[in-house]
């Protein structure tokens, strides 16, 4: 479905456009990388530099040009500023430019820009500090239900929502606009309680049996989630501690509320406005039972290789965080895509992983953000 009908503009107009717009998307996400993992607000203060803190002029914010007429440094304080603000930028205008390329300015190409928007902070995040934040992953689930609900209502052939009719007639029962209505209502609401009971049902399962303490020293806390339990780590700052649990609780109401709205529109469009379009409704359906399919598909997987893993070696070898980014990268991929980057994360996962063993004189027990092969690799399955 076409976002934008001029038909008078050429088609680079519409490259150069998604290229601008990814910068400046590049330069929130910059933000976002810097100040979630912290716990900090996203939107106060204005920009500022890490080093010294001075707020930064409207000139000295502009993607990447301000940072090559700085040369790279403060232009309070002459510290560097890290080569990572210009590469997301840039990286962010690259992957709008190859969607847009790839879909042309359509309702499509806009999706799959939050999408990429939502990736790109969660492969940097993992990168740097070895964790997927819930504040990103939980309203990333709703998004992603919802994106292929929609997408597949218009019709959008990718992404595999419509053969899931096919694979799991079973699952999508006969479409009636009431069962429709509550069931897709469901599936929606159910999204963020969904992962809510992954991060309870770890504690349950793992906490009693890693020793915090011990994997503490050995510096591999980080290839878990902290915001998973509030009693992993041992109480060094009990405040900042209490500030993390009540954000992420924070972070599950608003998600929560996010499921409903997504659920109560769904269910509105079914009784309102549905007997009008039946085929589109149809299809949306069925998209939104391709959306959990590919959840599953892409999630499952991962947690029992994580469980496995565990066994074997007495460890966690990948995060929480990983299953999730897989079940929001399968609702959004489809099942197909889910397979994808399963396939081409692990094989990046393990050649990275390898390297990294080979340079670090920890050897095997070089901690891997697996999250950032998953999530490149779903960049790459979505543009392909
Ligand atoms: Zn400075």
């Amino acid at each position: 479905m076409p976002l934008v009908t001029e038909p008078n503009l050429p088609f680079a107009f519409y490259i150069i456009a998604a290229s601008i717009f990814g910068l400046v998307i590049g330069s929130f996400l910059n933000v976002v990388i810097h100040r979630v993992p912290l716990g900090e607000s996203i939107v106060f203060p204005c920009s500022h530099c890490a080093a010294c803190g001075a707020s930064l002029r409207a000139y000295d914010n502009i993607p990447v040009l301000s940072f090559l007429l700085l040369r790279g440094r403060c232009r309070n304080c002459g510290q560097r500023i890290s080569w990572r603000y210009p590469l997301v930028e840039l990286l962010t205008a690259i992957i709008f430019a190859l969607i847009v390329f790839k879909t042309g300015p359509t309702w499509e190409a806009l999706l799959e820009m939050v999408f990429a928007s939502l990736m790109i902070p969660l492969i940097f995040i993992d990168a740097i500090h070895h964790l997927l934040p819930n504040v990103i992953t939980y309203p990333a689930i709703v998004f992603a239900m919802a994106a292929t609900t929609a997408r597949a209502g218009w019709g959008e052939p990718q992404g595999g929502a419509l053969e899931v009719s096919v694979i799991l007639p079973a699952l999508v029962p006969i479409f009636t606009t009431w069962k429709a209505a509550l069931l897709g209502g469901l599936l929606l609401t159910l999204a963020v309680p969904a992962f809510w009971l992954l991060d309870r049902l770890d504690l349950i399962l793992y906490n009693k049996y890693f020793d915090w303490q011990e994997v503490n020293e050995e510096g591999e806390a980080a290839t878990h989630n902290p915001e998973d339990s509030a009693n992993e780590i041992e109480a060094v700052d009990e405040a900042a501690e209490a500030a993390a649990e009540e954000r992420y609780r924070r972070s599950i109401r608003a998600s929560v509320l996010f499921g409903l709205l997504a659920a109560v529109t769904w269910t509105g469009l079914c009784l309102t406005v549905s007997a009008k379009y039946p085929q589109a409704f149809g299809q949306a359906y069925s998209g939104l039972w391709g959306a959990f399919a590919g959840a599953l598909v892409g999630s499952v997987p991962i947690w029992w290789l994580r469980a496995i893993y565990f066994v074997v070696r007495g460890v966690e070898g990948m995060g929480l965080g990983d299953v999730k980014l897989m079940a929001i990268v399968g609702a959004f991929l489809g099942w197909q895509g889910a397979f994808g980057v399963l396939l081409i994360g692990s094989i990046g996962g393990s050649v990275i992983g390898a390297i990294l063993a080979w340079r670090s004189e920890r050897g095997m027990k070089t901690a891997m953000p697996f999250g950032v092969c998953l999530g490149a690799a779903a960049v790459i399955v979505m543009l392909t």
